[in-house]
């Protein structure tokens, strides 16, 4: 006896059904995990998809100008001294030295307002790589390997979990008033940047052949054995800098040299990248209207 049609067909459409359902339930599943988890953009780039680094075949990268100086600058503080004003401190030596109480407030300010310590790879990354950076993003640099720096400021900033780059000139290393390299080595180790401000904090500008070993490989070298790390970073001496320097710089591997508040170089902006000194006059209120108004 013939079997009706109906009763042919029932399995197969059963099992074509059950299969359409398999697939939708895989394809989904498939495409929840495919879905990449993005991090949240929260600072103005606009060239988030633009890779500045171009790889050459001797392994050495080129970094394109043009798309680094196409991102929004972050602001970036450059301080000194960090105590209490003597009465023989002249006008000009105030600009250096910013009483530990203004310090304080400045720290308190910032931590408030939402910014968020930022370190130079990061920098690096989102300059040249269009990575994203934290909402309200800063640096926070120390130049000159001054005591103060790892006694009072460091200690103010553990309050609101910052880093920040400390720009060490070697020759005074362990001398009265200056850091010590166990303190060098603990600022590396509790997750802050080292980075080089030559030996003897002399301008680039006048180097000779035989400075460079002097003034920048062996200070390297010697910084290197303290932290066990690369030294990658570089401020220049009084913020001044040629071409000379950068290209000195760029052969020793340097990713990033950093100036103070003049023009970037169009051609080299990871070599002259800029920074405010903050004088000590200035109040909370003062350094943050720099700060808008500077990058
Ligand atoms: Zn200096």
């Amino acid at each position: 006896m013939k079997q009706p049609l109906h009763t042919i067909f029932q399995p197969i459409i059963l099992l074509l059904a059950v299969s359409c359902f398999l697939t939708l339930c895989l394809s989904c599943n498939s495409n929840a995990e495919a879905t990449p988890l993005r991090p949240a953009i929260t600072h103005p780039v606009n060239a988030a998809h633009v890779t500045a680094e171009v790889k050459h075949q001797d392994g050495l990268s080129v970094v394109d100008p043009l798309t680094v100086m196409h991102h929004q600058q972050v602001p970036i503080l450059c301080y000194h001294q960090i105590r209490d004003w003597s009465p023989s401190d002249s006008k000009t030596a105030k600009d250096y030295i910013v009483p530990v109480e203004k310090f304080r407030e400045q720290m308190k300010a910032l931590a408030a307002s939402g910014y968020h310590t930022i370190l130079p790879d990061q920098l690096y990354d989102y300059l040249v790589k269009g990575t994203a950076l934290p909402s309200k993003p800063i640096l926070l640099t120390f130049d000159d390997t001054r005591a103060e720096q790892f006694t009072i400021a460091r200690e103010e900033m553990n309050r609101y979990g910052f880093k920040g780059v400390y720009f060490i000139m070697t020759v005074s290393l362990g001398r009265p008033g200056y850091m010590t390299k166990e303190e060098v080595k603990q600022l590396s180790y509790e997750g802050n940047v080292i980075g080089s401000h030559t030996w003897n904090h002399s301008n680039v500008k006048n180097y000779t052949a035989k400075d460079w070993p002097l003034q920048i490989d062996k200070p390297s070298q010697q910084l290197e054995n303290i932290i066990g790390k690369p030294i990658e970073y570089f401020a220049y001496p009084f913020g001044l800098w040629n071409k000379a320097a950068i290209e000195q710089l760029k052969e020793r591997h340097f990713k990033a040299a950093f100036q103070l508040s003049e023009k970037r170089d169009e051609n080299d902006p990871m070599f002259t990248i800029r920074r405010i000194i903050v004088p000590g006059e200035w109040s909370t209120s003062t350094l943050q209207r720099w700060m808008a108004n500077s990058f």
